[in-house]
């Protein structure tokens, strides 16, 4: 954008500014809605499916090559430690390549309609064409890889609106789109806050989808405001998600399980696990293991290789987490590790194991985002699979028990989108979305290119 107006990028590690950068307006979603069209109409919308496959592998390669300066950006912008941010480019890469094989396999049926010879039916599937893509800053490169990649590998053109707190891997992704060889028009980058960039995307009557990840709240007032002309949307929003833990679960594999879910990323993924619901039987060891493993994760910037753990994104982050933990502790909820805020520059927080607060206390309603979780003790299978569901989310649930019975019992019951046993995987092969108020919609796997697109019927009367 040629902007007046600048947004400050800062490194969450050390509170310090990294850079500014120019924040866009509604006229430049305009600017850019006008040049995904005309790449529509002219280069990208005239190849075939193979040949945007191939852009899409040189994409990911230029990606893959390009490795190191992309973890740096990312571990700089959010915080995260290089080794995450070095995981969260191959999984970006990763995408680009799973989506760039769909594009060839995309297809319709024909339809058995009419007395034989009457008729010859058949439906197609077509791109949407513009589409407004907007990402939060938890996953700034995965969360605009899993929107990109099956967009462009169904043949739409996308304006991707990244977290304003967290721009700087998108740039860098759009310019190595530009030196792959996809056309100009076909990735746009507009930066800015969401509630005018992002807005005047939802509004914008030249784009037919709007693919949006972020907090509930958000979500609804887009899908409000889409409604004005029934634009297609998907929505991956927030969850309260559980981690059961059953009586006869591998202690080996469940406590750095749940530890790695509930704290990685320091807590700031829309599926991690704050609730983390035990049996009974198990639940002192269960809890002092969890939390002798939490105390001995080191924190730190996520450029020194030593961190476990960084900072959270921001201050109003920690904020908002300090909050919460601070209502559940003030209502008789105890500390089992953590709850400390380090002194020094930077926005950090002991990853924190709180214990005595029942399922009606703040702690274990809302969102937390941060590295904070909630041990609540339970009797019976039933009781868990009825403690998880007991929220307006629906996202994901886990779920660690070596008993096959209790293991389809509980993925049958549990009302979350996805469901992990005895692990997790975000594998981009995966269809991902959320039951209840954690979404609309599916994204990744055959479903998520999918949703790219519409299907036609054709009917010909012979
Ligand atoms: P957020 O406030 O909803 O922001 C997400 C994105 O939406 C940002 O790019 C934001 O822009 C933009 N936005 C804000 N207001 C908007 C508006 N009125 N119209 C259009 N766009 C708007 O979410 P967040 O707090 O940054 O992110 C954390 C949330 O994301 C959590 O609730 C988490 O669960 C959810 N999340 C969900 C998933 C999933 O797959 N289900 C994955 C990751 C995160 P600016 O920030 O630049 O203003
Ligand atoms: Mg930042």
């Amino acid at each position: 954008a040629d902007s007046a107006e600048y947004i400050d990028v800062v490194d969450p590690g050390n509170g310090q500014l990294l850079t500014r950068v120019p924040s866009g307006t509604k006229e430049v979603v305009d600017q850019a809605v006008i040049a995904a069209r005309a790449a529509l109409d002219g280069p990208w919308g005239k190849l075939a499916p193979g040949a945007r496959a191939k852009l899409l592998w040189r994409l990911a390669d230029r990606i893959e090559e390009k490795a190191e300066v992309f973890a740096q950006l990312e571990t700089l912008d959010v915080g995260k430690p290089l080794a995450n941010s070095m995981g969260e480019v191959a999984a970006a890469v990763e995408a680009f390549r799973y989506m760039a094989g769909w594009s060839t396999k995309l297809s319709g049926e024909t339809l058995q309609v009419g007395p034989p010879g009457a008729m010859h039916a058949f439906t197609q599937r077509e791109p949407i064409g513009v589409v407004g893509q907007i990402v939060p800053w938890n996953f700034p490169l995965v969360m605009a890889a899993w929107k990109l990649a099956p967009a462009l590998a169904a043949g739409c053109a996308s304006v991707l609106k990244p977290a304003e707190q967290t721009p700087l891997t998108a740039i860098l992704l759009a310019e190595l789109a530009l030196e792959a060889g996809l056309p100009p028009g076909v990735l746009n980058v507009v930066i800015g806050e969401g509630s005018i960039v992002g807005d005047a995307l939802v509004r914008h009557r030249g784009i037919g989808k709007i693919a949006f990840t972020g907090s509930t709240g958000v979500g609804k007032s887009i899908a409000r405001t889409a409604a004005d002309d029934l634009k297609a949307v998907t929505l991956e929003l927030g969850g309260k998600n559980s981690s059961i833990v059953l009586p006869d679960a591998d202690f080996s594999k469940a406590v750095p399980g749940v530890l790695q879910a509930a704290f990685g990323n320091t807590g700031q993924i829309c599926t991690a696990p704050s609730r983390i619901l035990v049996h009974r039987e198990i639940v002192d060891t269960f809890g002092s293991a969890l939390a002798d493993a939490a105390s001995s994760l080191t924190l730190g910037h996520g450029l020194n290789r030593k961190a476990d753990l960084g900072p959270v994104v921001s201050r109003r982050q920690l904020e908002s987490i300090v909050s919460i933990l601070e209502e559940g502790l003030n209502s008789g909820g105890q500390l089992l590790t953590g709850g400390a805020v380090p002194s020094g520059s930077g926005f950090y927080l002991e990853p924190t194991v709180v214990t005595g607060l029942g399922l009606g206390n703040p702690m274990a309603r809302k969102e937390i985002f941060g590295p904070v979780v909630n041990l609540i003790p339970f009797d019976s299978v039933d009781e868990a699979i009825a403690m998880a569901n007991d929220t307006s989310y629906g996202l994901t649930a886990q779920v660690w028990t070596q008993n096959i019975s209790t293991v389809h019992l509980c993925a049958g019951k549990l009302e979350s989108g996805t469901i992990w046993v005895n692990g997790k995987s975000q594998d981009i092969a995966l269809p991902f979305g959320g039951y209840k108020e954690s979404g609309i919609g599916l994204e990744k796997g055959r479903e998520g290119i999918e949703a790219y697109t519409r299907l036609k019927t054709v009917v010909v009367t012979l």
